[in-house]
């Protein structure tokens, strides 16, 4: 082998707030607090900051290769915890408050937190459960002296502004390994219990610069860019290190993620582009129905962690001029595999054309490799009919969990590729299709029916506001599929109707044998429809005959 003669420089997190600072100073970071109000300040005032930060968790005894916890919505505190921590060495945990509070704890003891910095919201919260936390010793409110409780239960707690009031912003990052930890998120659990990918700073930057060469449109401009994703789950999506790299002004929503309260803010804001769950856009399209019209400057939405139906599309693409890209991946790919990325041959077709193509999960993302591997064990091909299990692999994909030998090994593969648990096929034009998760899949006789292209179908019925598919036991088939729905404010939609409507779109073995309504759909803590829960509720619910 002849070696390159390039320096070897490490990738580091640190790096990108850096040249944030300088190059767009006064591009803003704006957030909607917990106590109230907007905060604002440009990415020079950030670095600021998140120098002072650094300082003090030095002061704090914090060591590189410590995990260090968040318990915090999307707020420019929370994202200054990303880059300090990061910075010298040390691990940012970023925990879902959403998980119940014996959750939390297993998973602040199984990542063995020292420290711990959580909103206001959740002083209740911590009062609770901190003497179950074992290896967590520093905890601090991420407030000012002002909103201090004058009272707690907790001792010794630090006042975030304090901290970085008594602390100098000067610091130069140290430089280490760049295969060194720097950040940690546990999956949902919602199969088994919670799993922790452990990210690098080489995979994380790595995963930033895939995701912005694969889609630079997104990025463009500096357009300006609003995660309702959060921070604390799968990174935001890589946000938090794209919209300083490519000096977007990044407008973070705080705690109230209502209809209402993002129209409001992306209105006022001027946000060009969203990110989020689908279910937070079918709350947010709600409100432009209300309102009769989009935030102004509203002109694409990124959608995933759960299949986007195509109802929504066709709705905020028609209706809106909204651009919809769906993504698919997961926390265990920091987090994005598949994005809708159209060759240019596409991209001349009218809006409603490339809608239709947006269904679909998407095209991979350069750094990302896929391959499905079907019932017998072999490589699927892409014929578009042909489904699996989809593996993957890539330099931002995890090649096992944090302090968890067992579950690694029945994830990876001989070939070391990582076994994601959904069953997907892929065109001969290189869509990916998620057809389902293996554990939601209809089994019925030997045949399979997807949720999701049932749940698809159901949407595009009037009247459906929301709606879940789910297998039921069956005396014959084994399962039979199951409709469970929320009715739209004001319509009433029989359960006649709506077969009589799903008639025409599906086949007739995979209608519903049943369709029962509900006010509300269980919801996972990332935002997600729960179907763990939905089974458990109607796991002795009779069909007709
Ligand atoms: P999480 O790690 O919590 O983000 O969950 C990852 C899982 O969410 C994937 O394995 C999929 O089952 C599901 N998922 C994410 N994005 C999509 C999508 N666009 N379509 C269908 N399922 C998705």
């Amino acid at each position: 082998m002849l070696r390159g003669m390039m320096m070897d420089r490490p990738l580091l997190v640190s790096s990108v707030i850096d040249f944030a600072a300088e190059t767009y100073p006064n591009v803003e970071i704006v957030s909607q607090t917990v106590e109230g109000g907007l905060h604002r300040y440009g990415y020079a005032a950030a670095r600021e900051r998140i120098g002072r930060l650094a300082n003090a968790l030095i002061g704090l005894g914090i060591k590189p290769g410590d995990r260090v916890a968040t318990l915090a919505w999307n707020g420019y505190r929370h994202f200054e915890l990303y880059y300090a921590v990061a910075g010298i060495g040390a691990v940012c945990h970023t925990i879902n408050p959403r998980l119940f509070p014996e959750q939390i704890a297993y998973i602040a003891n199984h990542a063995e937190d020292t420290a711990l910095f959580f909103d206001l919201t959740f002083l209740p919260l911590l009062e609770k459960i901190a003497p179950a936390l074992k290896t967590t010793r520093t905890y601090v409110l991420m407030t000012d002296s002002a909103h201090m409780p004058a009272e707690s239960a907790m001792q010794g707690l630090y006042c975030y502004e304090d901290l970085l009031a008594d602390n100098s912003p000067g610091l130069t990052w140290p430089e280490f390994d760049e295969h060194s930890a720097c950040a940690l998120c546990y999956t949902s659990g919602t199969t088994g219990e919670p799993k922790g990918v452990l990210y690098s700073n080489r995979s994380m930057l790595l995963h930033t610069f895939f995701l912005v060469a694969t889609r630079p449109d997104l990025f463009a401009h500096n357009r300006t860019i609003l995660p309702v994703v959060p921070l604390f789950h799968a990174n935001a999506w890589s946000l938090p290190y794209v919209a300083p790299l490519a000096g977007c002004p990044f407008i973070l929503p705080g705690a109230k993620l209502d209809g209402p309260t993002l129209y409001d803010l992306m209105e006022s804001e001027g946000v060009e582009a969203g990110w989020g769950v689908p279910t937070v856009w079918l709350g947010l399209l709600e409100e432009f129905k209300k309102r009769g019209r989009k935030p102004r400057k509203l002109a694409q939405i990124l959608s995933g962690g759960s299949a986007v139906p195509q109802a929504m599309i066709d709705v905020l693409t028609r209706d809106y001029g909204i651009e919809v890209t769906h993504g698919w991946g997961m926390t265990e790919m920091s987090p994005v595999g598949t994005l809708t990325l159209f060759r240019p041959e596409e991209r001349g077709r009218p809006a409603m054309g490339r809608a239709a193509l947006s269904v679909k999960q998407g095209r991979r993302m350069f750094g990302v490799d896929l391959k499905v591997i079907d019932d017998k064990g072999n490589r699927a091909p892409p014929d578009g009919t042909t489904s699996g299990e989809l593996f993957v692999r890539g330099a931002a994909v995890v090649s096992g969990y944090f302090n968890n030998p067992d579950a690694s090994t029945r994830q990876i593969d001989e070939e070391g590729w990582f076994g994601t648990g959904d069953v997907a096929k892929i065109t001969p034009d290189r869509w990916l299709v998620i057809v389902d998760r293996t554990k939601d899949l209809v089994k019925s006789g030997g045949e399979w029916i997807s949720s999701i292209d049932v749940e698809n179908a159901a949407l595009a019925c009037k009247g459906i506001a929301n709606c879940a598919v789910i297998g039921v036991p069956h005396p014959k088939w084994n399962e039979r599929p199951l409709l469970v729905v929320v009715r739209a404010p004001g319509a009433n939609p029989s359960k006649a109707d709506i077969l009589d409507v799903l008639g025409s779109k599906i086949a007739k073995w995979q209608l519903p044998d049943d369709v029962v309504f509900v006010d509300a759909l269980p919801m996972t803590a990332t935002g997600k429809i729960s179907k763990k829960d939905l089974r458990a509720k109607f796991a002795a619910h009779k069909l007709p005959d």
